[in-house]
C-alpha cells in the first residue's frame, strides 16, 4: 500500500527578477555594436529617465546620471553636496547598510534615528532633535515603496539648513503628495536597479537631481575624475584623445549591457507598479483577520511602489517571528527580514555606542516582521499559498 502525499509544489522564492525578449534583444544589439561599456544606451537610459519622471515639471530640468549602483549614487550625491570629515548625516537605523556606509567613506559621521512605527519611515521629530551644529545632511528612505514623510523632512532641512539625499532604493515608483519620488526637491535622489528592486538591470543606479552643479560633479566622479568619458572622446567631431584629471574619482561608471536592460525595464515600470499593488491587495485580503500588522498603505490618491510587503506579528500572535519563517521555509516559501537594523550590527553598535533602547520602534518592528515574497511572476495563487502556510503557522 502506497501512503498518500500531498503535491510538493516548487519552491517559491522571495524574489525573482522579470527580464523579457525585449531586454533580451536589446542586451544582445548592445553585444554586437561593439560599444558594451558607457555609451549611447546609458545615455539614452539617462535621458528616458528623466522623461519619465517628468523633465518639464515646475519648469525645472532634472539631470539624471547613471551609476553602477545606488550605492555609488549616494556616494557620489553626498561627495557632491561636500558632506566631509567633521561632518554628520543624520538617516533611519531601519534600512540597509547602503545607505549609511558612504557617509563613512567621506569621513563624516551617522547620526541613526528611530522610524514611526505606524510608517516605518524616518521619523521628522527625531530628526529635528538629533540635529546638532555638525549636521549637514539628512537621508531619508522610502522604506518598502512608501514615501517617508518629505513635507516635514524638506521644511525641517529648510530650516536648519541641511541638504537632502533620498535613498528611493524602494521608490520607483513612488509618489508623495501627488508627485513622483525624484521631483519633490531635495537635493538628490537615487534609485537602485540590484537585481531584486522593482526594475532592474543586474547591477546599477540612478542619481537624479536639479542641481546642475551636482550633476556635473557626480559626472566627473563617477568615471575617476576625468573631464571627458570615453564616449565623448570617440565621439567627439574632433578626435580627441585629450581629458584631465580634475580630482581622485571613483569608478562607478554604468555600461551599456546594464543600461540596454534599464530602457526596456523602465518602460514596464508603471505596469509592473500595478500588478505589484495588485498582489499586495491580496496579500492584505487573504490575511486580514490574523493576528498580524499589514504593511501601511500611502495616502489617498498617492502611489506606493510596493518593493517589499512586510508583515508584523502582533503582540498577540503565538508564534515567533523566526518560527513563521522556518514554518514558510518547510512549507517551500522563501521569506526575508528587511532589514537587521543597523543599530544591531557590529560595526555601527560599537562605532557609536547604540543601544536597543534607542531605537525603540525600529527594535519592536525588528522583531516581529518578515518580509514576504511579492514580485512581478507572482500570481495570486501563488499569494493564496503564503497566506494559508502563515495561516496554519499562527494558528
Ligand atoms: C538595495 C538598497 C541600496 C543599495 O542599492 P545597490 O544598487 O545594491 O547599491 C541602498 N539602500 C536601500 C534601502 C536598499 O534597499
Amino acid at each position: 500500500m502506497s501512503t498518500q502525499k500531498p503535491p510538493v509544489l516548487p519552491f517559491l522564492p522571495f524574489a525573482l527578477p522579470e527580464i523579457g525578449e525585449e531586454e533580451i534583444a536589446e542586451v544582445v544589439d548592445t553585444l554586437r555594436s561593439g560599444w558594451v561599456t558607457t555609451g549611447p544606451k546609458a545615455k539614452r537610459f539617462e535621458a528616458d529617465f528623466a522623461a519619465f519622471l517628468g523633465d518639464e515639471t515646475r519648469g525645472e530640468r532634472l539631470h539624471c546620471v547613471a551609476v553602477n549602483s545606488a550605492t555609488a549614487g549616494l556616494h557620489l550625491a553626498l561627495e557632491a553636496l561636500g558632506i566631509g570629515p567633521g561632518d554628520e548625516v543624520i538617516t533611519t537605523t531601519h534600512t540597509f547598510t547602503a545607505t549609511a556606509e558612504v557617509v563613512r567613506y567621506l569621513g563624516a559621521d551617522v547620526r541613526l534615528v528611530d522610524i514611526d512605527p505606524a510608517t516605518l519611515n524616518i521619523d521628522p521629530a527625531a530628526v529635528a532633535a538629533a540635529i546638532t551644529p555638525r549636521t549637514k545632511a539628512i537621508v531619508p528612505v522610502h522604506y518598502a515603496g512608501l514615501a517617508a514623510d518629505m513635507p516635514a523632512l524638506l521644511a525641517i532641512a529648510r530650516r536648519h539648513g541641511l541638504k537632502v539625499v533620498e535613498d528611493a532604493a524602494h521608490a520607483l515608483p513612488t509618489t508623495c503628495g501627488g508627485q513622483l519620488v525624484g521631483t519633490l526637491g531635495s537635493d538628490a535622489t537615487v534609485f537602485s536597479f540590484y537585481a531584486n528592486k522593482t526594475i532592474t538591470t543586474g547591477e546599477g543606479g540612478m542619481l537624479v537631481t536639479r542641481d546642475v552643479a551636482v550633476a556635473q560633479r557626480a559626472r566627473v566622479m563617477r568615471l575617476h575624475g576625468m573631464n571627458r568619458d570615453a564616449f565623448d572622446r570617440f565621439t567627439a567631431t574632433v578626435p580627441s584623445w585629450y581629458y584631465e584629471v580634475v580630482a581622485p574619482g571613483y569608478k562607478y561608471n554604468l555600461t551599456d549591457i546594464a543600461a540596454a536592460l534599464g530602457i526596456h525595464q523602465l518602460k514596464r515600470a508603471n505596469a509592473f507598479q500595478a500588478q505589484r499593488e495588485a498582489l499586495a491587495a491580496a496579500y492584505d485580503e487573504a490575511l486580514a483577520g490574523l493576528p498580524v500588522i499589514l504593511p501601511p498603505r500611502a495616502a489617498v490618491g498617492d502611489h506606493h511602489a510596493w518593493h517589499l510587503y512586510v508583515l508584523r506579528l502582533s503582540d498577540g500572535a503565538r508564534v515567533a517571528r523566526d518560527r513563521l519563517i522556518e514554518h514558510l521555509f518547510a512549507a517551500g516559501i522563501g521569506c526575508s527580514v528587511h532589514y537587521i537594523p543597523l543599530h544591531l550590527h557590529p560595526y555601527w553598535r560599537d562605532r557609536y555606542a547604540l543601544m536597543p533602547a534607542m531605537f525603540p520602534h525600529s527594535q519592536h518592528a525588528y522583531e516581529r516582521m518578515l518580509s514576504l515574497p511579492l514580485y512581478t511572476r507572482m500570481t495570486v495563487d501563488d499569494v493564496q499559498r503564503v497566506a494559508v502556510a502563515v495561516r496554519a503557522a499562527l494558528r
